[in-house]
């Protein structure tokens, strides 16, 4: 019997078209979309995925290849996946197989001569291999006495032993998938059994919102906006519970830098062995088990950061996107998706609820609230109705004319709230978006700055022990974009005479600045420089938390999220970082930063108060966040954004053409841009540019971009697929494609 039917695979390449195999008559009716296999693909043997099915032999130079052998028994892409990767793939420009590969666990990406394992793992009434095997009888061609290893490949030669599987050993023995390794070290969970407090009527009224389309399995998405420590948290945990009680799963979306152990615990606490956890910290083989536990059913609720959005939910009932406002969500490379947006159509697609919550929601969802797009839920009011912190403004314009050369990083009014917290036995959180010590290296005489060889980005001073250690005792200089290194020049490069000198705040600085005028004080730092090792970053919060610590000085990493009942003053010591990027959310991400950080103080029966420092204290950002008045900076930040006709009100798509020759990059940008402008007004686009990208050079590429403005997705995709049958991008020349972009740098 032979088979009119050829395997269409997609691989993880930018080549936006299927590969077609024949499948050999030994495969047929095993093979499904959604499947791994493993294919020859130019000169590699190599993992694809099934996408599809044709009975139209292609016309290849080369012939037909065959598809060698299965890598899943059952897909790894769930329908609904799979019809998630379609829409991505549509609507981010990117091709299917960026799309699916994105959605797979690592450990399933790669390894085309990867096994099957036997396992009983997940079954109703496992029995052993040896047991299974013995009933099945010989296979020829296959030694048994070898299986029981536990690893089978699914080709051709094995598919007997499959089918024998799959119809006599139901419930016993499983083939899983290659990188479902048995053997890893699972996490016990604990919990399941805490009195639960009484919802506040707030929390009532969302909740009972949101059970309404549970209940009736449809799809809506919700926007709760509750200011911090309203108790959102409550709210998500009590719609996960209604979503188990109805036998089906749920995926809760944290920001990477918010998912600490303290935050999966809530959930553990509540959920116990139902939980399972993806982040990036954990193993590839940690990961693959949880994966698994979720696909099999025995996970119920998926907590993880972005990716935890490609869960293997078999009966997706909710996806909440928590702090729904971070552009973290927002993946950087192709395929560039936000995790929000995509989560909102896996609900649709599922017939599922979407709950988004934030104390300070992006502008795109507010306007979808008001839109009716999304239904607007509010919780005003903090737990117990305790008050929202009382903001101070201390301008730092005066402070510095009134104290002259001594420049400070404490103004006088913070580091007295700061003694009165220590002597009171409070804790206090100093907050400064910026890593390292000092920001700007430059020559005192021409004022020429150092830059990062590499990029077009000045280069920040390190203090920590690991730069000493290469810099022979002395600081060293690092480009946080590419992380190159070197030392402090002696004199300047431009004008080769001007003494260098360091300006500039960063955290490495303030917390030296602490350690000198509270020396019995117990202090730490988070950022990024103190978090690189595993765990870490969980242990600071936690000395933090059991008052081990008295002052934590940190980036945005202690802005987000955590809950410190402790902590009853927050000093902002420098609220402008941010406010002059040349992006149009620069407002926006300095006001929701702003927000939360303030939020993190007064949580428990003590009150907070907040000191702000800053040399605008009549910027409308600051403003706003100091009167907690959010409804205000909507008004205002809407009506600007409609007048310069940004998003909310249109759809952006970014081209980045960058190469090593400026040239190049120049060129290729130039040639697009003319034929974009060509066809623009036929698809409703505006084209603005090419202009030199904000960061012009970056890690030794020349950067030029263009902008395209429209009032819907398609408008832009077609534009694009328009110039890309016209055009192909030069040798040498990358481009990428952002759709909804979340950095105008
Ligand atoms: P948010 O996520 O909105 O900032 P959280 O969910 O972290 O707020 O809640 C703040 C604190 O209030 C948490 O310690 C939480 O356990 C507690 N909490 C939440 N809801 C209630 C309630 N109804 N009664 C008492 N305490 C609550
Ligand atoms: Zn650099």
């Amino acid at each position: 019997m032979s088979s009119n039917l050829f395997a269409e695979i997609v691989f993880p390449v930018p080549l936006r078209k299927v590969f077609s195999y024949r499948i050999p008559e030994a495969l047929e009716g095993l093979v499904s979309t959604g499947m791994r296999c493993s294919v020859s693909f130019g000169r590699r043997q190599t993992v694809g995925i099934v996408a599809g099915f044709t009975s139209q032999a292609p016309n290849y130079s080369r012939g037909i290849k065959p598809l060698d052998s299965l890598l899943d028994t059952e897909p790894s892409l769930t329908p609904d996946l799979l019809e998630l990767g379609k829409w991505m793939a549509d609507y981010y420009y990117c091709s299917l197989g960026e799309a699916y590969f994105a959605m797979l666990p690592t450990g399933y990406r790669k390894n085309p001569r990867a096994f099957l394992y036997l396992t009983s793992q997940g079954l109703d009434h496992p029995q052993s291999v040896e047991e299974v095997l013995a009933k099945l009888g010989p296979f020829r061609g296959i030694n048994v006495e070898r299986l029981k290893g536990g690893k089978v490949p699914l080709t051709a030669r094995t598919r007997p032993l499959a089918e024998a599987l799959k119809q006599e050993s139901l419930g016993a023995l499983r083939l899983a998938g290659a990188s479902d390794n048995p053997q890893v070290k699972k996490t016990a969970r604990p919990g399941g059994e805490v009195a639960l407090p009484l919802l506040h009527a707030q929390q009532e009224m969302a909740l009972k919102a949101v059970l309404d389309p549970l209940n009736l399995s449809t799809f809506q998405t919700f926007l709760l906006h509750g200011v911090t420590g309203s108790g959102k948290t409550e709210v998500y945990l009590r719609a996960i519970s209604e979503v188990l009680v109805k036998g089906k799963q749920a995926i809760v979306l944290i920001p990477e830098i918010a998912l600490t152990p303290q935050t999966v615990e809530r959930f553990t606490g509540r959920f116990g062995d139902r939980v399972a956890v993806l982040h990036s910290r954990l193993s590839t083989g940690q990961r693959t088990y949880e994966w698994q536990r979720i696909a099999l059913g025995q996970a119920k609720v998926a907590v993880g950061a972005r990716s935890a959005l490609f869960a293997p939910t078999r009966n997706l009932g909710l996806i909440v996107v928590d702090e729904e406002h971070e552009s973290s969500y927002k993946q950087e490379d192709s395929p560039r998706y936000h995790a929000r947006d995509a989560a909102i159509k896996r609900a649709q697609i599922n017939k599922a609820v979407a709950l988004l919550g934030s104390a300070t929601p992006s502008l795109e969802s507010v306007q979808n609230a008001r839109s009716g797009k999304y239904t607007f839920l509010s919780m005003p009011e903090r737990v117990n109705r305790r008050p929202l912190p009382r903001i101070k403004v201390v301008d730092l314009k005066r402070e510095w004319q009134v104290r002259g050369e001594d420049r400070p990083v404490l103004t006088l009014a913070l580091e007295e709230a700061i003694r009165e917290t220590l002597d009171k036995e409070g804790q206090a959180l100093l907050f400064l978006n910026r890593r390292g010590f000092s920001t700007l290296t430059l020559c005192m005489k021409c004022g020429d700055q150092v830059h990062c060889p590499h990029c077009s980005i000045p280069v920040t001073l390190h203090r920590n022990p690991s730069m000493r250690s290469a810099y022979s005792g002395q600081a060293g200089l690092l480009c946080h974009y590419c992380n190159w290194t070197g030392p402090i020049p002696e004199k300047c490069a431009a004008c080769k005479d001007g003494p260098i000198q360091q300006v500039g705040l960063g955290t490495e600085k303030v917390e030296e600045e602490l350690k000198a005028k509270f020396p019995k004080a117990r202090i730490a730092r988070m950022d990024l420089d103190t978090t690189r090792k595993a765990g870490s970053h969980g242990e600071i919060l936690d000395r933090f938390r059991r008052r081990q610590t008295d002052l934590l000085v940190g980036t945005q990493m202690i802005a987000k999220g955590h809950d410190f009942p402790g902590v009853t003053l927050v000093g902002i010591v420098g609220a402008d970082v941010g406010l002059a990027l040349p992006d149009f959310r620069a407002s926006e991400r300095v006001f929701q930063l702003l927000v939360q950080v303030a939020g993190r103080a007064g949580r428990a029966e003590k009150e907070g108060t907040i000191y702000l420092q800053t040399f605008h204290p009549e910027h409308a950002s600051i403003v706003s966040a100091v009167r907690h008045d959010t409804q205000g900076f909507w008004e205002r930040e809407l009506e600007l954004r409609k007048d310069l006709e940004y998003p909310p009100f249109c759809k952006l798509g970014l081209l980045i053409y960058r190469a090593k020759d400026e040239k190049k990059a120049h060129e290729a940008a130039e040639k697009a841009g003319e034929i974009l402008r060509k066809d623009a007004g036929k698809y409703g686009v505006r084209v603005v540019g090419p202009a030199p990208a904000g960061i012009f050079k970056l890690r030794g590429h020349y950067r030029f971009q263009v902008l395209l403005k429209a009032a819907k997705p398609q408008a832009i995709r077609q534009l694009l697929q328009s110039l890309d049958s016209r055009l192909e991008t030069p040798a040498g020349v990358f481009r990428a494609v952002d759709l909804d972009p979340q950095t105008m740098l």
